[in-house]
């Protein structure tokens, strides 16, 4: 039975390495921190990890979830709704809602399946779904799973988003849905006018803040906090696996009435199990710090500046950005490859992105800023970045 497909499967593994396209996974043998140890044994500065605020191997979340073990024991067995709900998935909920000034918030085992759950029991073929064109691949999944009919406006582009949400005029309710920073480009979804447009259209917003919460804003608090319209989004996901320790589970927080129909109908929330105590609690130490001090935001957007003004002055190609995402433009795919092994040998560890990950012709290092780095660790990376651009004729 199985030859038969064995030999397509074959065929076309071999096609994704003959596009050069094939994704090979390093091997680390450390926990994940700004220095992370590889199978090789080679020790390099990590900047490709979403780790924005050095939390993946902190003490305090470390010492939270072993506590937690022996408190709530290991594993949930259940979904949330026969018994996978303790006082801490209770409590975790409702310091995400304190955190971003929502109503209510319903917990996922990811962002993945916050964004898959979404929009099914909220919107059917009477309504509207206006989508960023550049939206996670989570977001257009999710879309598809719902009757609602689909707009798509171009990247951030408000005027063709008026457009859209004019076609969009005769359904019973709009949403308009964008990633809160878009994670190639580092730029931030311009929020303002997406809400003054939601208004003048009568529609609602989602944002998807997976790489702008803890990131973006004075406080991290996100691109409703850069904008100044906190607590009037309608729906925010976001996930516990970026900024905010890195482990996993996601969550969609907003109004009262749309989180409690969640916890009635999201197909991802009824039918998946429920996150482990270990998880939960170090998520609620997490939101502890965050409502105590924003010294880590501090330090990342530091970094971030620091970063891109050497960078910059070394004269290379930056994106604009406001989040901790760094596009180094490179165009070509070949280069990008070449320039990010040749930083890996320098002890830089970043990736290299092209087509069709990104447009054709815009291939790029992106590099990722953390807490975590050090001084050092960013004059280093900074270092390394100018001798492989004039090794490579790239800069002077
Ligand atoms: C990472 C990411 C997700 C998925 O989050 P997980 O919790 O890892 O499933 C969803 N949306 C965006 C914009 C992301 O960057």
């Amino acid at each position: 039975m199985y030859g038969k497909i064995k030999e397509h499967l074959k065929n076309e593994l071999q096609s994704i390495k003959d596009a050069g396209l094939y994704k090979n996974e390093r091997v680390i043998v450390s926990p994940q921190d700004a220095v992370i140890r590889l199978s090789s044994g080679q020790e390099v500065l990590n900047f490709c990890a979403n780790n924005y605020l050095g939390l993946s191997n902190h003490p305090e979340l470390i010492q939270a979830a072993s506590e937690a073990l022996h408190s709530h024991g290991y594993g949930m067995s259940s979904v949330r709704f026969i018994c996978g709900t303790t006082d801490l998935h209770k409590i975790l909920e409702q310091k995400i809602a304190g955190f971003f000034g929502t109503e209510d918030t319903i917990l996922y085992a990811a962002c993945f399946d916050a964004n898959g759950g979404i929009f099914e029991p909220l919107f059917g073929e009477e309504d509207a779904i206006i989508s960023d064109s550049l939206n996670h691949a989570s977001i257009i999944d999710g879309v598809r799973l719902s009757k609602a009919k689909r707009f798509r406006y171009n990247n951030a582009d408000m005027i063709d988003l008026e457009k859209q949400l004019q076609l969009a005029k005769e359904a019973r309710f709009r949403v308009i849905v964008t990633d809160g920073v878009f994670s190639m480009d580092g730029n931030v979804a311009p929020l303002d006018q997406i809400h003054l447009l939601a208004k003048k259209y009568d529609a609602l917003v989602m944002v998807d803040e997976c790489h702008s919460a803890g990131v973006v804003g004075d406080t991290g608090r996100g691109v409703t906090e850069l904008f100044n319209i906190r607590g009037e989004v309608d729906i925010i996901t976001g996930t516990l696996g970026k900024a905010f320790g890195g482990a996993l589970g996601g969550f969609t927080t907003g109004r009262r009435e749309i989180i409690e129909l969640l916890r009635q109908r999201s197909r991802p929330y009824l039918f998946s199990n429920s996150l482990p105590p270990a998880v939960v609690n170090a998520g609620i130490k997490m939101f502890d710090m965050m409502a105590r001090t924003s010294e880590l935001q501090e330090k990342l957007h530091h970094n971030t500046a620091y970063f891109i003004a050497e960078m910059t002055a070394a004269g290379f190609d930056i994106k604009p950005s406001k989040s901790a995402i760094c596009a180094v433009m490179l165009y070509d795919a070949k280069l990008s490859q070449e320039f990010a092994a040749q930083l890996l040998i320098e002890g830089i560890y970043v990736i290299g992105f092209y087509y069709p990950v990104v447009a054709q012709g815009q291939a790029r290092i992106r590099v990722q800023l953390s807490a975590a780095h050090q001084q050092d660790h960013l004059e280093k990376a900074v270092s390394a970045f100018k001798k492989v651009g004039k090794s490579l004729g790239l800069i002077h």
